[in-house]
Formats: C-alpha cells, sequence, structure tokens
C-alpha cells in the first residue's frame, strides 16, 4: 500500500540481548512516526507469549510483530549450544523466510510499503534480501564500539597468523597475553581481551566465519548504528568511521527512551523468561546501596561448583544480595543450593530466576553489579551510575570488562577460575574498599555524561534525529 508514513522493518538476532536495543529502537522510532513491523523467530514470538502474556506482543495498528522461521527443530531449546546452528540455518533459512515476508508486506493492502530496513549486524544476511527488493538497510550492531572495533580486525588477526590458534596449549601457555599494539584505538589490548571467538584451533570455525561474512556484508548496507555514546569511546568510534563512515551512535537507547513519552507502548515488552516483580519490593526494604546485584545475562550457563564458588562468596561477604538465576543457568539439571546456603542467607539474599534488570540497577538499594559484561549490562549499569564486578565469559564480554576495568575505571574482573575467596575479597573491596568509592564516584560521572549525551543536544539524540532523518528520506 503507498502511504506517507514510513515503514521500518526490524529484525534482530533472535537473543535477549539483541531484542532489547531493537525493542528500543523500534519504540523510539514509532514515536517518530515510523510504522513499525518487529520481526521474531516463530521460537520466540511463543516464549514472548508464554512469559509476558498477550500484552507483550499486542502493539498498535502502525507497531506490529511478524515472524521467521529460524530453521532450528521445534524441539531445540535454542540455548547457548544452539549459537552455532544458527549462524548455519539463519543465514539460508531464515533469509528466504525473511524474503517471503518483506514481500508479502509490500503486497499487502492495509501496511504501507517497507521503506527501510534495519537489520543485526548478526543478521546482516538480510542486505541480500535489501538489494534484492531495492528497500535501503541500515545494519545496528548491539556490542560496544570497542567489540565491534575487535570484530573488524579479526582478518587482519587471521591475515597475521595470530589465528586461528596453532594449538589448544595457546589457551594456556600465556599466548593470549600477547599485546596487540598494531590497531588504533585499542592501545595494549592484548589477544585475551578479543572477543572469545578467536580462541579456536579450527580456520572453518563457524563464529569466526560467520563474523567475516557479517562484516563483510555490514559494509553494503546504508550505515551502522551503534548503541554506544561518543563521549564513552570517541578513539574507538574514530577508529571505527574509517571502516563504516557513516555510523549513528544512539546510545544507552533505554536513556533515551527516558526523553519522549513512550507510554501507549508501555505493555509491548520482550522477556523471554517470566519477569519476577517481587524482588523491587525486597529491595525497597534494604538500606541505600547495601546490596550486590547479581546477573549473568541470557545466555552463558555455569557450572555447578561455579555457581557454588558464587554463591558461597557472596554469603562469606556478609553483604545482602540479589542473585538471578535463570531457569537454564546451570548446564546441568541438579540443583546447588543446599539447606545449609539457604540458612545461611537467610534474611539477606533472595534469588531469582529472571528479573527487570534495569529497574533493579536503577533502585536506590543497590551498590555494585556482578556481571558477565555482556553488552546491555554494562551500559544499563553505566546508565545507573552502578560499579560493577566482572566475570566475562565468552563473546564480546571480554572486551567489554577490559574496557570496563581498564579505561573507564568502573569495574574490577574476576579473573581466571571463579573462587568463593576471591568472590568474597571484590565483593567487599566493592562495597567498602577505597578502589570502590573510586569506582563509584567513577560510574556517576559516566552516568552524567550519559545523560547529557541522550538529552536534546547531547550527541546520541542529535544522532539519533539525524538516523530518523536520513531513514525518512530513504
Ligand atoms: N535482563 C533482564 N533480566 C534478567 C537478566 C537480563 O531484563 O534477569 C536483560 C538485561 O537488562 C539486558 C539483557 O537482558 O538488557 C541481557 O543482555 P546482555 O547484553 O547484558 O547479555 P546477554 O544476555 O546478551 O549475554
Amino acid at each position: 500500500m503507498e502511504s506517507l508514513k514510513p515503514h521500518a522493518v526490524l529484525i534482530p538476532f533472535p537473543a535477549q540481548g539483541h531484542i532489547n536495543p531493537f525493542l528500543n529502537l523500534a519504540k523510539l522510532l514509532h514515536f517518530q512516526g515510523f510504522h513499525i513491523t518487529f520481526v521474531h523467530t516463530e521460537f520466540n514470538y511463543q516464549r514472548i507469549l508464554n512469559s509476558g502474556g498477550p500484552d507483550a506482543l499486542s502493539g498498535l495498528d502502525d507497531f506490529r510483530f511478524e515472524t521467521i522461521s529460524d530453521g532450528l527443530s521445534p524441539t531445540s531449546q535454542r540455548g547457548i549450544e544452539d549459537l552455532q546452528n544458527m549462524c548455519i540455518t539463519l543465514p539460508d533459512h531464515g533469509r528466504l523466510s525473511f524474503r517471503d515476508l518483506i514481500v508479502k508486506l509490500n503486497a499487502s493492502a492495509d501496511v504501507p510499503d517497507v521503506s527501510c530496513i534495519v537489520s543485526d549486524g548478526v543478521m546482516s544476511f538480510t542486505v541480500e534480501v535489501s538489494h534484492e527488493l531495492g528497500i535501503p538497510e541500515m545494519i545496528l550492531f548491539t556490542p560496544s564500539g570497542c567489540a565491534m572495533l575487535a570484530y573488524l580486525h579479526f582478518e587482519e588477526l587471521k591475515r597475521k597468523g595470530y589465528i586461528p590458534l596453532k594449538d589448544d596449549s595457546c589457551l594456556t601457555n600465556g599466548y593470549l597475553d600477547t599485546v596487540i599494539d598494531w590497531i588504533p584505538a585499542m592501545n595494549g589490548v592484548r589477544l585475551k581481551d578479543f572477543p572469545s571467538f578467536i580462541r579456536t584451533t579450527d580456520p572453518q570455525d563457524i563464529f569466526l566465519h560467520h563474523n567475516f561474512v557479517s562484516i563483510h556484508n555490514s559494509m553494503k548496507a546504508k550505515g551502522i548504528i551503534l548503541n554506544t555514546f561518543d563521549e564513552l569511546e570517541q578513539e574507538v568510534l574514530d577508529a571505527i568511521k574509517t571502516r563504516f563512515p557513516v555510523l549513528y551512535t544512539i546510545g544507552p537507547l533505554s536513556m533515551l527512551h527516558q526523553h519522549v513519552s513512550l507510554t501507549h507502548l508501555k505493555s509491548i515488552k520482550s522477556n523471554l523468561w517470566k519477569e519476577d516483580n517481587e524482588c523491587l519490593k525486597w529491595l525497597d526494604a534494604r538500606e541505600h546501596q547495601s546490596v550486590v546485584y547479581v546477573n549473568y545475562g541470557s545466555i552463558i550457563t555455569l557450572t555447578q561448583e561455579q555457581l557454588k564458588e558464587f554463591g558461597w562468596g557472596l554469603a562469606n561477604s556478609k553483604y545482602p544480595f540479589l542473585w538471578a538465576i535463570r531457569p537454564d543457568l546451570l548446564d546441568g539439571s541438579d540443583q546447588f543450593i543446599s539447606n545449609e546456603f539457604m540458612d545461611e542467607i537467610r534474611g539477606r539474599g533472595l534469588l531469582v530466576g529472571w528479573c527487570p534488570q534495569e529497574k533493579v540497577l536503577g533502585h536506590i538499594s543497590v551498590g555494585g553489579f556482578l556481571t558477565h559484561c555482556g553488552w546491555n549490562s554494562t551500559l544499563e549499569s553505566i546508565s545507573q551510575g552502578v560499579p560493577m564486578i566482572c566475570w566475562p565469559f565468552f563473546g564480546d564480554q571480554q572486551t567489554n570488562c577490559q574496557y570496563t576495568c581498564g579505561k573507564w575505571g568502573i569495574g574490577m574482573e574476576i579473573d581466571g577460575e571463579v573462587k568463593r575467596e576471591k568472590v568474597e575479597r571484590v565483593v567487599r573491596e566493592l562495597m567498602e574498599g577505597v578502589k570502590g568509592k573510586e569506582m563509584r564516584a567513577k560510574a556517576r560521572e559516566w552516568r552524567a555524561k550519559a545523560e547529557v549525551a541522550t538529552r536534546p543536544g547531547g550527541s546520541s539524540h542529535t544522532n539519533f534525529h539525524m538516523l530518523v532523518k536520513d531513514l525518512f528520506l530513504s
């Protein structure tokens, strides 16, 4: 249907850390007058319905949800072990399903013709569809700028012979401590600070291959969007611009939200797990900045041993803590939580499954965040001025950790194997030590800078409006 209203189709990679920033962007674009089609996989659509109820997905006439197939078997749980499989099935199966969807939308009488596609860096196979159908496409990369810069250098690392690793001994013999000194804006970065996908000996590694293809495809898009802000990553962003000159830095997206009224879209949610809001009441009853909040995001899994060490480290610190343990967090089904542990933490430790993280981080009782350093979690912590204890696990978390601790001065790392003594020590240091105080002050400074960036006249606010204008004109 011809219409004056621009129609943006947004398609994130089907994982929580990708869906959330995409939904934030979709709501902001809707507020600017766009008709929105938000694309989930069939599997996630059902999960969001199950965890959030029908309201979560009942949009408006001009904010609709559609689905594509991810090509995996219906019985697969789409956990961490399926990420590789999705890198294979989505570019093939998902692309065809996406193409059918766009053709269907353009043939539909009750929605405007699709005027632009906003796709995910790791879903950038969609550029084939957009080129074929003559629709402009922008790419939202959901990682940080520093992680993106690291990804941009994977090819060069390969050309120079750093990766793939010669053999498994490289993982333990100090090889990963090698400093890479030839990447602008990444001075002092070690191989171990690169996204963990470099830790492979397989020249045909699926993640490495997917990364090369994603970057290559993204070059064909009209522009790149990043959920970060200039003041935080200026040098890194300047370096990225040499490869991607059309770059819109519009983060933190959730802070940009605060400056517009999106109440009519409030019920639209994207939680893949059922949210437990009771923990906010529990926080209400705690002292200001007394609680350690612990969450490992939506993908990673832990062994029972690791969980036990975290648990006893937290318990022994004697600080109150709110600990999110996703139903599928443990990589085995057995419970680690003993009666002895529950007795020990009674009255000062609360365990939840999935919580409203942004509200938790914004709660006055929270004094620190023990995180896996996913980019959304890191940015949400920065947005609330909360200092971090970092336990990066995989993917870009290593790079985020390095910047959080090394460059931004707002984190302390739990390096290597997790042990209860280490956890207890860093929690105490964060909550009562000199370093903790410095980090808290620094975190507040970054929050203030993020506030300025997202206010009218700030860098992210201005860039967002430039993006809107460019999408309108497309
Ligand atoms: N999240 C949440 N509740 C939880 C755990 C996570 O709302 O109990 C949200 C969190 O706010 C963030 C996203 O899920 O927006 C996780 O993304 P991140 O990039 O931090 O990590 P990932 O899940 O991709 O590893």
